[in-house]
């Protein structure tokens, strides 16, 4: 694709308004049709709960996941908290989380009144390690979450070790990297989400697989939890008005799977455009004092939900306000350590206050703009504004 170029040769300003962290709008507009028509024959068939699009999308992620059971539930914290109380933990039972992550990750165990233990990550992947979660495990340690941040798996083969050696459950928190490989040094690969007990995944609009609206899922290979999530999700009965534990309402509504059910084909076309988006900024920013992009592990496909860099010498918020003033929008995920948010002060189990990664990227991270529509003139001036505020 030709960049439009000024007579000097530099990068043209794309309309400025145009550029956003997320465009949806783009993305609706390449199957509008397809997807409005999905939308009308749910309205049609007044089937809102449960309906055939439902039951569609289940099996079509059960499919493109090579899971054994998807349960379709409202949100990607519901797909979490579900989880976690179809496991049967205990109040005081801990539960291993990264430091660095979105709340929710963390949320739903302080919620079921378990004891978050927080751990560091790896400062370039921004991953949970399995050292840091070895040295976290006690005899209460029940379940470890480990999150595939920014849409690159964890390196599991060591952790799914450590979970099996002590007895311990792992809940993945896929909700960033949904459609992500992970590479077992035997040579087999499988999705993210797939590699633990039991996988969660978010279908928020922004997430890679986004909805019109909230949505999340659950999957596991096991029988025997899949009846537990199933029944926790609903209620806690097992048949109508039988209510054999306490449950919740989860549910994904008709119309949400009904988009869902167009985008889930064109998801892996998705994170192909957005892999290439990033080799382009990985290209564009190398050697720039400093900065740096984001490792790629040779044993994980990354999925990009994020393209997040890392800038020192205390720079990241001038180099934020550099790109607003440029009409370039960022993100900061996440500026604050789960210890150092009010709501869980105080609340870690191994009493963590600080960690020195976490401590470090909180203050480094800027996410650059990064969805499945990006064009080669928004990431030439984008990169150029970035490498001007460098120079
Ligand atoms: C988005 C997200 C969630 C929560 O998903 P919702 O659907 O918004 O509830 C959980 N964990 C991570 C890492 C997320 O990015």
């Amino acid at each position: 694709m030709a960049t439009p170029t000024t007579a000097d040769g530099r990068a043209q300003l794309p309309p400025v308004a145009q550029i956003q962290m997320v465009d949806l709008k783009a993305q609706y507009e390449a199957m509008q049709e397809e997807v409005d028509q999905a939308i009308i024959d749910v309205v049609r068939s007044g089937a809102f709960i449960n309906g055939p699009a439902v039951k569609n999308f289940q099996a079509g992620l059960e499919d493109y996941l090579g899971a054994k059971h998807v349960i379709p539930c409202a949100n990607g914290t519901d797909a979490l908290q579900i989880a976690l109380m179809a496991l049967g933990l205990e109040p005081g039972d801990e539960v291993i989380v990264p430091a660095f992550t979105y709340v929710a990750s963390a949320e739903v165990i302080a919620l079921l009144r378990l004891s978050p233990v927080m751990v560091d990550v790896d400062p370039r992947t921004f991953n949970v390690r399995a050292e840091d979660i070895e040295a976290a495990i006690t005899d209460k340690t029940k379940a470890i979450i480990p999150v595939h941040l920014y849409g690159q798996s964890c390196d599991m083969e060591p952790i799914i070790a450590l979970a099996e050696k002590h007895g311990i459950a792992i809940v993945e928190d896929n909700a960033q990297a949904i459609g992500a490989n992970y590479t077992f040094s035997d040579g087999k690969v499988r999705r993210t989400g797939t590699l633990g007990t039991i996988g969660c995944t978010s279908f928020y609009p922004s997430k890679n697989l986004g909805a019109y609206g909230d949505g999340g899922a659950i999957n596991t290979n096991s029988e025997e939890l899949a009846a537990k999530l199933r029944m926790v999700a609903n209620h806690g009965q097992s048949r109508r008005y039988y209510h054999d534990v306490v449950g919740c309402n989860s549910r994904l509504d008709s119309i949400q799977a009904a988009v869902l059910n167009c985008k889930l084909p064109r998801l892996d076309g998705y994170s192909d455009r957005r892999r290439a988006a990033a080799d382009y900024y990985d290209a564009a920013l190398q050697g720039l004092d400093g900065l740096l992009t984001p490792q790629r592990q040779a044993n994980s496909t990354h999925v990009f939900h994020q393209y997040t860099l890392r800038i020192d010498g205390g720079r990241r918020d001038e180099l934020q306000a550099y790109l607003r003033e440029a009409g370039i929008p960022s993100m900061i995920y996440y500026p604050v350590a789960l210890y150092d948010q009010e709501a869980f002060r105080g609340t870690a189990a191994n009493n963590i206050t600080s960690l020195p990664n976490t401590d470090v990227l909180i203050k480094e991270v800027i996410s650059l703009p990064m969805h499945s529509e990006m064009d080669e003139a928004t990431l030439r001036y984008i990169t150029e504004t970035v490498r001007a505020f460098c120079s």
